[in-house]
C-alpha cells in the first residue's frame, strides 16, 4: 500500500508518503513556531488556519519528491487525536475529502501511537515486546508494548510533561520556544555540581512522574540569583545543566524500574524530548548495565511529523482497519483504549 500520512494535531503540518514494500518515500514539514512566538504559546485558531493553507501544497510536495501522483495513493492516515480540535479537523477533513475523491480507505491515527512507532522507521527497528518511554510536549508515560495496539500504561506524569517542563524552564532562562533544544544547547556551557536540583518522586517506589516541583525549584533558583545580582551567562548555563540533569536522571531511574517491572530487555524512547542527546546517552549507559538495548528515531522524527502517522496508519490499514464516513477528531484519547491489529476498529 502507498499511504499518505497527515499530521496536524498542534502547530506542525507534517505530510509523508510511506510504502509498505519500499518504506518511507518522502516527508515534508512546516512548523508554525515563528507565527505563535509573539503570543507566548500556540493560538488554536491561528494554528487551524495555517494548516488549511499549508496542507495541500505539502501533499503535492511529497508526491513530487516521491515521483508519484495522487492516483498512486492507496490509503490515507491522519492524526485523529489527541490535540487541538480545530487543527485535528483540518487534517481529518482533507484526509476524508481526498479519500472520497480517490475512492481509497482513510483512517484516523492516535498521535502518541505515531510517536511510539516512529523508531520503526529506522534501520534495526525494535521487535516486540518493549517498554516505551513517551516523552513529548504533552505526555510523559511509560508503556509496555506487546504489539501494535497492545499497550499497558505502567506510569505517567501526575502533572506537567517533561517537554512542557523544558519549555517553561527555557522561558525562565530567557530562551525561546521550543525550549528543549535551547536548554540543552545552553547546558553544554554549564558546570557540573554548581547546583543540585531534586529528582522528583525517585525516593519512593513507583513509575509515576512529577515535574511541576522541579519547575518551581528552577524558578526559585533563577529568582534568587537575579536578586543576588548573579544573573550571568555562566549562571544561566549552570542552571540549564542542573535542570537538564535532574530531568534526565529522573527519567533514567524510572526507565530502569520499568524494564525490571516489565521483565523486558528493549527500551524505546519516543516524542520530542527523546531527541535530547544527554538523555539518549544516559539511557544507553543504564540499559547497557541491564543488558538491554535502546531504540529511538532520528531527531526530526522525534518531534511531530507526517512519517510516523503514515507508518502507524499503514500497519492498521493493512490489517483492514478504516474510518466510517465520519471524520474522527478526539482532543482527548487515552492510548490504552486503542484496538489491537486483530480487533475490529470502532470509532
Ligand atoms: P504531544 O506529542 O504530547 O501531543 P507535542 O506534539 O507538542 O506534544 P512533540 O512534538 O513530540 O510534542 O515534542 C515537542 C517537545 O519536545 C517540546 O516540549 C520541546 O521542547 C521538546 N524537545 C524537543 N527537542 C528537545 C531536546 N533536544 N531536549 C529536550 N526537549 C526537547
Ligand atoms: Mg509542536
Ligand atoms: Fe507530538
Amino acid at each position: 500500500m502507498l499511504i499518505l500520512g497527515i499530521e496536524t494535531s498542534c502547530d506542525e503540518t507534517g505530510v509523508a508518503l510511506y510504502d509498505s514494500e519500499r518504506g518511507l518515500l518522502a516527508d515534508a514539514l512546516f512548523s508554525q513556531t515563528d507565527m505563535h512566538a509573539d503570543y507566548g504559546g500556540v493560538v488554536p485558531e491561528l494554528a487551524s488556519r495555517d494548516h488549511v493553507q499549508k496542507l495541500l501544497p505539502l501533499c503535492d510536495e511529497v508526491l513530487d519528491r516521491a515521483v508519484c501522483t495522487r492516483s498512486d495513493i492507496t490509503g490515507i492516515a491522519y492524526t485523529a487525536g489527541p490535540g487541538l480540535v480545530g487543527a485535528l479537523m483540518v487534517g481529518g477533513s482533507v484526509a476524508h475529502a481526498l479519500g472520497l475523491a480517490l475512492d481509497i480507505p482513510v483512517l484516523g491515527v492516535h498521535h502518541m501511537e505515531g510517536h511510539l512507532l516512529a523508531p520503526m522507521l529506522e534501520d534495526n527497528p525494535p521487535g516486540f515486546p518493549f517498554v516505551a518511554l513517551l516523552v513529548s510536549g504533552g505526555h510523559t508515560q511509560l508503556v509496555k508494548v506487546s504489539g501494535i495496539g497492545e499497550y499497558e500504561l505502567l506510569g505517567e506524569s501526575v502533572d506537567d510533561a517533561a517537554g512542557e517542563a523544558f519549555d517553561k524552564a527555557a522561558k525562565m532562562l530567557g530562551l525561546d520556544y521550543p525550549g528543549g533544544p535551547r536548554v540543552a544547547a545552553l547546558a553544554e556551557q554549564g558546570r557540573e555540581g554548581v547546583y543540585r536540583f531534586p529528582r522528583p518522586m525517585t525516593d519512593r517506589p513507583g513509575l509515576e512522574f512529577s515535574f511541576s516541583g522541579l519547575k518551581t525549584y528552577t524558578l526559585n533558583t533563577v529568582t534568587a540569583e537575579q536578586a543576588a545580582d548573579n544573573w550571568t551567562e555562566q549562571t544561566r548555563a549552570d542552571i540549564a545543566l542542573a535542570f537538564e540533569s535532574a530531568v534526565v536522571d529522573t527519567l533514567v531511574i524510572k526507565c530502569r524500574r520499568a524494564l525490571e517491572a516489565a521483565d523486558c530487555d528493549r527500551l524505546v524512547m519516543a516524542g520530542g524530548v527523546s531527541a535530547n542527546r544527554r538523555l539518549r546517552a544516559a539511557l544507553e549507559t543504564m540499559a547497557g548495565k541491564q543488558g538491554a538495548s535502546v531504540f529511538y528515531a532520528r531527531p526530526e522524527f522525534c518531534t511531530d511529523n507526517g512519517a510516523m502517522i503514515a507508518y502507524a496508519g499503514c500497519q492498521r490499514l493493512l490489517a483492514g482497519q478504516r474510518d466510517g464516513d465520519r471524520i474522527v477528531a478526539k482532543p482527548r484519547w487515552p492510548m490504552d483504549t486503542l484496538p489491537g491489529l486483530a480487533d475490529e476498529c470502532l470509532d
